[in-house]
C-alpha cells in the first residue's frame, strides 16, 4: 500500500459487525478464563495483553500503523517524545556505556543526553553532523553502543546524512537511531537509508492538532544483536524468567525487549484516548505534510527577500547549506518549520514576535496553526552560550512553524512583524 492508504487502513481491520473506527479501550486490565490462562500470558506477553502499563488495544493499533508507515517490524508508543528517546537509548546502553549523537539535536534531547543520562553513567559523545567519516570513526570507544541523529533537526534544521552515519555505525557493530519527528515517514523513511531504529515525538506533525503528547519507537528488525556487543539481547533475562530476546523474538528483539523490560519497569505508556487522538492525526498526515511544505516554501522565499531579516534557514531553499542533503533525503519537501534570524539580535526578535497577530507565541511546533517561538529564551534556555552556538541558535533567531492557514494571511502577518522593526 502507498502511504496515503496505510495512514487510513493500517493497524486496524474491523471484522464483521465491528466498529469502523478504532475503538477506545478504556480499561487497565484484561480478563482471562483461568489461572492457567493468566500464567500463559506471562510466559509470552507478546501474544496477549496483560495490563495497560505496557500494552493496550487502542495504542497497539496505532503502533502497528506507525510501524507500517516507517517500514518497520514493530513499534512501541510512549507518553512523550522524550520518553521515546530515553527508552531508545536505555534499550542499548547501561551505566558504563557510551553513544554518539550530533550536537544539533532538539534542546530537550540535548539535556537528556548531556546531563540526565550522564548522571546515570551513560556518556554521550557529540560529533558534528558535518564531520568526516574519519572524525566520526575516531569518536568510537569500545563501549559505544549506538549512534543518534535527527533527520531534520529541531530547530537548527540541519539535515542528517543517514547513509553516512549508518555505514560507520554498522562498521562498528552498533545500530543507528534516527529521530524522524520533523520529517515524518511521509517525507523520509530512515530505514530505507540504513537506520535501524526510528523515534518520534508524535506530539508534532503526526498528531498535528496539538491535542496529545506522545512518542514512538520503531524497529527496522534488521540489526544483528548477536555480534557480541549486546549481551542483554543474547543472554537470559533474569527479570523475565530467562528469556533470550534474540532467540525467542529473533524477528524483532529490539522492540520486544523495549516493551518487556523498559516499558514494564518505567511505565511511560500513553493512554488509550491519547492514542485515539494520535490516530486521527495520522489519517490525514500525507495531505497535511504536502500543504505544510508548500506553505513553508512560499514563506521562506518571502522572508529571504525581506529587509530586516539577516538569514533564513530552510533546507528546501536552493541556497540553504543543507539543500543537497535535503534533495537526497527529503525530495518531497522539508516540513513547515523555518528558522530565521532578525537583524539586531534578541531585542528585535522579541519586537517582531510580539507584533504578530495570526501566529501564536507558544512552546509548540509542527501544529496545524502557525506558531512562533524564540528558542534562546524558551526551549534552549538551559543551554550555555557555547552550547547555543553548537546547536545553531542565535539570539535573533525565531522558529516559525508554518501552519495550514492561507499562505497569504501568514505572509501578511509576517509583514506586520517586519514593519515593527
Ligand atoms: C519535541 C521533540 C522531542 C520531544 O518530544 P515531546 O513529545 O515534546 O516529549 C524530541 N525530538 C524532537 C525532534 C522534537 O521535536
Amino acid at each position: 500500500m502507498d502511504m496515503e492508504t496505510k495512514c487510513l487502513h493500517s493497524g486496524y481491520t474491523p471484522k464483521n459487525g465491528d466498529p469502523r473506527v478504532v475503538p477506545i479501550v478504556q480499561s487497565t486490565t484484561y480478563v482471562y478464563d483461568s489461572t492457567d490462562e493468566v500464567a500463559g500470558v506471562f510466559d509470552d506477553p507478546t501474544k496477549s495483553i496483560i495490563y495497560s502499563r505496557f500494552a493496550n488495544p487502542t495504542v497497539m493499533a496505532v503502533e502497528a500503523k506507525v510501524a507500517d508507515m516507517e517500514g518497520g517490524v514493530g513499534a512501541m508508543a510512549t507518553s512523550s517524545g522524550q520518553a521515546a528517546n530515553l527508552l531508545a537509548i536505555l534499550n542499548l546502553c547501561a551505566a558504563g556505556d557510551s553513544f554518539i549523537a550530533t550536537p544539533s539535536v532538539y534542546g530537550g534531547t540535548l539535556n537528556l543526553f548531556n546531563i540526565t543520562l550522564r548522571r546515570l553513567g551513560i556518556e554521550c559523545i557529540f560529533v558534528d553532523e558535518e564531520a568526516s567519516e574519519e572524525e566520526i570513526q575516531a569518536a568510537f570507544k569500545p563501549n559505544t553502543k549506538a549512534v543518534f541523529g535527527e533527520t531534520l533537526a529541531n530547530p537548527a534544521l540541519t539535515v542528517f546524512d543517514i547513509e553516512k552515519f549508518a555505514k560507520i555505525a554498522h562498521a562498528n557493530g552498533v545500530p543507528l537511531i534516527v529521530d524522524n519527528t520533523f520529517a515524518t515517514p511521509v517525507l523520509c523513511r530512515p530505514f530505507e537509508w540504513g537506520a535501524d531504529i526510528v523515534t518520534h515525538s508524535t506530539s508534532k506533525y503526526m498528531d498535528g492538532h496539538a491535542l496529545q503528547c506522545g512518542g514512538m519507537i520503531v524497529d527496522a528488525g534488521k540489526f544483528d544483536y548477536t555480534n557480541g556487543k549486546f549481551p542483554e539481547f543474547t543472554e537470559p533475562d533474569e527479570s523475565y524468567h530467562g528469556i533470550v530476546y534474540t532467540d525467542k523474538y529473533a524477528d524483532a528483539p529490539y522492540i520486544t525487549k523495549a516493551r518487556m523490560q523498559l516499558m514494564r519497569d518505567f511505565g511511560c505508556y500513553p493512554a488509550a484516548h491519547s492514542a485515539f487522538l494520535l490516530n486521527l492525526g495520522l489519517e490525514t498526515l500525507p495531505v497535511r505534510m504536502r500543504q505544510y511544505c508548500d506553505n513553508a516554501m512560499q514563506v521562506a522565499t518571502f522572508l529571504e527577500q525581506a529587509d530586516g531579516i539577516a538569514s533564513v534557514t530552510y533546507p528546501g531553499l536552493p541556497g540553504d547549506r543543507y539543500h543537497a542533503l535535503a534533495e537526497k533525503y527529503l525530495p518531497d519537501g522539508t516540513s513547515g518549520v523555518i528558522s530565521f534570524v532578525v537583524k539586531g539580535g534578541r531585542p528585535q526578535a522579541v519586537k517582531f514576535m510580539d507584533s504578530l497577530k495570526l501566529a501564536s507565541n507558544e512552546v509548540h511546533v509542527a501544529d496545524i496553526r502557525t506558531c512562533v517561538l524564540h528558542p534562546a529564551s524558551a526551549t534552549h534556555r538551559q543551554l550555555t552560550d557555547e552550547q547555543l552556538v553548537a546547536a545553531g541558535i542565535d539570539g535573533g533567531m525565531i522558529r516559525l512553524s508554518v501552519g495550514l492557514e492561507s499562505v497569504h494571511d501568514i505572509i501578511e502577518d509576517l509583514k506586520r512583524g517586519l514593519a515593527a522593526l
